[in-house]
């Protein structure tokens, strides 16, 4: 029998809102969804509480805010306990403004996910997409609907959990199924593989589907067919290196105007921004935006407007070949350009504490993998950091996890976290935050996490000996930035990051010593340096899309002076100049 349909509920005593809400989300959505509407607060806690304990799935959970329902909020705030992986929104009526700093003010704090302004006629759009990015979210964060990938593994083995946040943050449609369960046994039996490596790997979108046993990054790179290496003798005009923000938008505005653009990605696309579950401060997206749709929608403009993507491959080298720049890729391969944009952001500093880096993927997780936020569901859970990767973190696994400690070793977040997240994590229930708390070692079980061990750093209040339990740990401590590849040469700060820019950086003895260096050109004449990796960048998404976007103005600049001679080709290949798609 089919799995029953996830639940829409709408729970208010406006009449008006009821009647309106029941009906247009029947209509829209009555097929997919059972929509629930309840006549007041009461009433929707039991539902809630009924369908929690009948272990039904709960999509959305709409309350309203206004003169006939001044309980909506709190209504909303109460029904995260039932169902925390629920998206939850706030209906208003348009034009009612008196209500709107109270509405504003509860989002803040985590009592709602998205405001959304009550139809006031039929097929009203706006309304709609709303609800349908709510539940996209809902979607993407469950994992659940067309399986394109089968991934076979253990619970809590390092590699299979690689795999399963590489997929979802690629937007990859994959299911995962513990060795042991009905589905796994049913699919090994079939494949007939009695002992396989794991984690076991299935492409149900080839015929016949192909399997990979413990497969790495190339051979996934490989099976997918999506992006193959282009071809030696293709010199392109600029090579992107990371597909985070910043590089996503060079891409966009690059191929959109006219150069040839390859993007060499190692991991998935989105960069960090795409482990975040919710960017709230992205100018145009009034309800906020999951990384990893922001991310999946630029690859997607991207590659329609004609960037050429190398995934699952990293950069590993850079040497200047001639007139041209040789880029090595880990597959083996070179790329052959006229120029670099280095856009590879930061690494997650390493807290260095053996017995927790031996539990990295079995209840030690570096950076808020969204992925694993669901099944921290009824866990205490903790997140070590200060900054704001760490408040977004704590308030995402706040949604799954029974309670959220923020261990933080100094006396307080004034200084590097934003206000907003401050108040947000003050404001919810089932987070505390220990200062002054340093970790110092882990104890597992059965090779899990178990606890954590703390001590006090300053004045703090840590016990000697003190253990906290913790079914995960999520290490958020600072970033460095990721230049190993790139030659010594190029000039970094003391921290690492790449300076760019005539004020900050010289071309020394290099060709091109008789002009100054583009904004963001680094000390290699043609190699620029955008983002997160950047010195001085401010470490946002907008920011980062700004770069990405003004470089290509220098590009073209770059471009206009350093014509490619006539007769050059890649080595290896006969392509010439009129091989170049200006
Ligand atoms: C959990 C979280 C939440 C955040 N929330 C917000 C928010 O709400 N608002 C906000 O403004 N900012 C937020 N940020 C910060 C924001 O995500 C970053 O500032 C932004 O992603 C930087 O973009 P970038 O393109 O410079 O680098 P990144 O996003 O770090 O992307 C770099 C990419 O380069 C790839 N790469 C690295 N080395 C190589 C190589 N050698 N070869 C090939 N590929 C390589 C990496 O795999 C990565 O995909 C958040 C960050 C995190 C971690």
């Amino acid at each position: 029998m089919d799995d029953p349909v996830p639940i829409m509920l709408i729970a208010t005593t406006d009449a008006t809102s009821r009647r309106i809400l029941g009906d247009e989300l029947r209509r829209r959505y009555g097929a997919d969804y059972e929509v629930v509407v309840c006549d007041g607060h009461a009433h929707g806690r039991a539902v809630l509480e009924g369908l929690r304990r009948w272990n039904r799935q709960v999509a959305l959970i709409l309350g309203c805010y206004g003169p006939a329902d001044r309980g909506g909020l709190d209504f909303l705030r109460r029904a995260y306990g039932f169902h925390p992986a629920a998206k939850r929104g706030v209906v208003v009526t348009w034009g009612d403004f008196a209500s709107a700093p109270t509405v504003f003010r509860a989002v803040a704090q985590g009592y709602a996910e998205l405001v959304i302004i009550r139809p006031e006629r039929l097929r009203d759009e706006e309304f709609h997409g709303a609800i349908t990015d709510a539940l996209d979210d809902w979607h993407l964060a469950q994992g659940v609907g067309f399986e394109a990938v089968r991934l076979i593994g253990e619970v809590g083995d390092e590699r299979t959990h690689t795999l399963r946040d590489s997929l979802s943050r690629n937007h990859i449609p994959a299911v995962f199924h513990p060795v042991g369960s009905e589905t796994a046994e049913r699919t090994l039996e079939g494949l007939d593989l009695r002992d396989p490596v794991l984690p076991v790997m299935v492409l149900e979108f080839t015929a016949p589907p192909i399997v990979l046993e413990n497969p790495t990054d190339l051979e996934i790179a490989e099976a997918m067919g999506v992006t193959r290496p282009p071809p030696a003798d293709k010199i392109f005009d600029v090579v992107v290196v990371g597909a985070g923000p910043s590089g996503l938008a060079t891409a966009v505005y690059a191929s959109s105007e006219g150069l040839s653009t390859m993007v060499v990605e190692g991991e998935a696309v989105g960069g960090q921004a795409g482990t975040s579950s919710l960017i709230r401060n992205y100018p145009g997206f009034s309800r906020g935006v999951s990384g990893a749709h922001l991310a999946y929608r630029s690859f997607h403009q991207a590659w329609t407007l004609g960037t050429d993507f190398l995934f699952l491959r990293k950069v590993e080298g850079l040497r200047v070949d001639g007139a041209l720049y040789a880029v090595s890729i880990s597959d083996g391969s070179k790329v052959h350009c006229r120029t670099v944009v280095v856009a590879t952001g930061v690494d997650y500093r390493r807290l260095g504490i053996p017995q927790l880096e031996d539990l990295v993927g079995r209840g030690v997780f570096y950076g808020a993998t969204v992925s694993e936020a669901p099944s921290m569901a009824g866990k205490h859970v903790c997140v070590v950091g200060g900054g704001n990767s760490a408040g977004q973190a704590v308030l995402h696994l706040a949604r799954y996890a029974k309670k959220v400690t923020l261990l933080v070793r100094g006396p307080t977040l004034a200084a590097s976290m934003s206000e907003y997240l401050i108040s947000q994590l003050e404001a919810t229930r089932n987070v505390a935050i220990r200062f002054g708390t340093a970790i110092v070692g882990a104890r597992d079980q059965d090779g899990f996490l178990a606890a954590v061990k703390v001590a006090a750093s300053g004045a703090g209040d840590a016990v000697p000996g003190e253990e906290i339990e913790a079914g995960g740990l999520f290490v958020l401590i600072g970033s460095m930035p990721r230049t190993s590849w790139l030659p010594e040469t190029v000039e970094r700060d003391p921290a690492g990051f790449l300076r760019t820019g005539g004020r900050d950086v010289s071309f020394g003895g290099s060709a091109g010593a008789d002009r100054i260096p583009l904004a963001l050109e680094t000390s290699m004449p043609g190699i620029f340096a955008i983002g997160d990796v950047r010195a001085g960048s401010i470490k946002r998404v907008a920011t980062a899309v700004g770069d990405g976007a003004t470089v290509v103005s220098m590009l073209h600049a770059y471009l206009a002076e350093h014509p490619l001679p006539a007769a050059s080709a890649a080595p290896g290949g006969a392509a010439a100049r009129e091989e170049l798609p200006r």
